[in-house]
């Protein structure tokens, strides 16, 4: 893959592709890296007594996970806005048509420039597409627009939504967060906690569960307990584990510390090594939070909709903690009614996660955590 970093680059390309360039086209794909766009040029190139059409992949425009994290002014897709220069300079230098059929996001569904004829209109957006032939997709709007009508549909029928957990290490008024995730069972200290967790859940709807220095020093001791089982077996086994000599040398390794000793660990393909490399990371966190006299502080969320999540992300988010109950309405227009939103920030204020004063509408501290 060759990657055009400057406008300059995409000229070069052009240019050594040969023929007369007429059409560049950008069009998205996908790995495990994530989005890119590839452009690909048609050329007519004259021979003796005719012209043929050939189509060249000239370069990929990929900037890479890193940048989106920056922020909020770069534009989640900066890779869209570089073509979009790009392909205007290219048009006007070399008289060629610019060919992005998403330009806003990425999408892989839309027809390249000689597969248009295929493509039909998306409903929502009027963007060019190949209609899906999944039977579990509407064929008449696009992926991402499908998307936007189910996130629109769970917040107007208020489906529940109390994913998302929330570790963090408190002392005093400091919090660190230390993980989110969906369920506690993703946590790393989770097998060690999960029955303390659910004796002191009460069921509120926001429910704050503390761990504190005696329940870590219970914590610490089955975690040594487990770890100190799977380092002996880790001794008695061989390493690396058999594998294919030629596989074999391309794992990537990596080494923990466990009670003075070192062990060598694989990245992948070792389930037990995986744990091992878990249990020691969990034993870190509680050692750091002993020997800083921290506890632990888990937020759950009980009886929660998207609905509720929407407005308090409205208010958090996109309203900096302050807003104005008309705002919100006006957010929500077309989805929801006043009375729905008036209740969504009644039960919120409930929760203690909003702050009605008057018009006035307020994230609290506890939101800022729960979200
Ligand atoms: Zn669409």
């Amino acid at each position: 893959m060759i990657n055009i970093t400057s406008f300059e680059m995409l000229d070069n390309a052009i240019r050594l592709a040969g023929g007369k360039p007429v059409v560049l086209e950008a069009l998205w794909d996908g790995d495990t890296a994530g989005w890119y766009l590839y452009l690909n040029l048609h050329v007519k190139v004259k021979k003796l007594f005719s012209t043929k059409k050939e189509v060249k992949y000239i370069g990929t425009i990929r900037l890479g996970q890193d940048i989106r994290l920056f922020n909020g002014t770069v534009p989640p897709w900066p890779e869209a806005e570089l073509a979009k220069e790009w392909g205007k300079i290219a048009s006007e230098k070399y008289g060629l048509i610019f060919y992005f059929p998403s330009d806003k996001e990425p999408d892989s569904d839309c027809p390249g420039w000689d597969s248009r004829h295929l493509a039909i209109q998306c409903a929502d957006c009027a963007k060019m597409i190949i209609p899906t032939d999944s039977p579990y997709l509407p064929k008449d709007i696009c992926y991402s627009c499908h998307l936007k009508r189910e996130f629109r549909n769970n917040i107007k029928n208020a489906e529940p939504y109390d994913d998302g957990i929330i570790l963090y290490m408190v002392k005093d008024k400091a919090y660190h967060h230390l993980g989110y995730s969906s369920f506690l069972d993703e946590f790393a200290i989770a097998p060690f906690i999960a029955d303390t967790v659910q004796a002191r859940r009460k069921g509120k709807q926001v429910d704050i569960v503390t761990l504190n220095e005696l329940d870590i020093s219970i914590i610490k001791g089955k975690i040594e307990q487990v770890l100190d089982e799977k380092v002996a077996v880790y001794k008695s086994a061989e390493f690396p584990p058999n594998f294919p000599e030629n596989f074999k040398s391309r794992i990537k390794r990596y080494t923990v510390q466990y009670k003075g000793n070192t062990y060598e660990l694989i990245e992948q393909f070792d389930k037990e090594h995986a744990k091992i490399g878990g249990l020691v990371q969990a034993l870190k966190m509680v050692d750091k939070a002993i020997s800083g006299n921290y506890c632990f502080k888990i937020y759950f969320r009980n009886g929660f909709t998207y609905r509720d999540d929407a407005v308090l992300r409205f208010v958090n988010f996109v309203s900096n903690g302050s807003t104005s109950l008309a705002a919100i309405e006006q957010q929500y227009s077309g989805t929801l009614t006043k009375t729905e939103v008036q209740d969504t920030v009644k039960k919120m204020e409930k929760a203690g996660c909003l702050k009605i004063e008057g018009e006035i509408v307020q994230a609290t501290d506890l939101t800022g955590k729960l979200l």
